[in-house]
């Protein structure tokens, strides 16, 4: 049976920037942690960030920009925090493979975890298509990311992992 790695915020765990949480209640998270598959983590926690901590962006383009160095992550009072968001993003890599799994449900819009937008480096609230740190690494390593608001796509996604697993 496939486990799944779940950002922890999705969890319910108060470990966003701002000390808060993106709870989600929802049937099929709910099966998922009853069977055991549910494996959360916190990219921004896991590389030793404190909660609460400073908003941080990513400037110069996306996550997959940040990996290849050619983007930075800065947070709200102008420090680099770039090599931590790397840090963190490789700890989830590694935690995905210790459990050999194949897919993520990370929240959407943050500069670690957004699967396909994220904000655009101003501190403005506005957004722009890309991923986040964490996600495009895991995506870069063949790892299916979807947000919380894709949770019927997860299933759909979860239940031909568990055929293939099978045939
Ligand atoms: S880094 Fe990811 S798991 Fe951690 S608080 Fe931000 S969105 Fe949630």
């Amino acid at each position: 049976m496939h486990k799944i790695l779940v950002s922890a915020c999705i969890l319910g765990e108060s470990v966003r920037y701002d000390g808060k949480n993106n709870l989600l209640k929802n049937d099929s998270l709910h099966q998922w942690i009853s069977q055991e598959r549910v494996i959360p983590f916190c990219p921004e926690v896991a590389c030793g960030m404190p909660v609460p901590r400073r908003a941080a962006e990513i400037n110069g383009g996306d996550g997959h920009d940040v990996l290849a160095g050619s983007a930075t992550v800065i947070d709200n009072a102008g420090f680099d925090v770039t090599d931590e968001f790397k840090s963190g993003a490789q700890q989830a890599l590694a935690a995905c493979n210790r459990h050999n799994i194949k897919i993520a449900i990370l929240a959407q819009r943050s500069p670690s975890c957004g699967n396909n937008t994220i904000y655009d480096g101003s501190f403005s609230g506005t957004t722009i298509a890309g991923s986040g740190v964490t996600a495009a690494l895991l995506t870069q390593h063949g790892i299916k990311v979807f947000n919380q608001t894709e949770l019927h796509e997860a299933a759909h996604y979860l239940k031909e992992l568990d055929l293939n697993e099978i045939r």
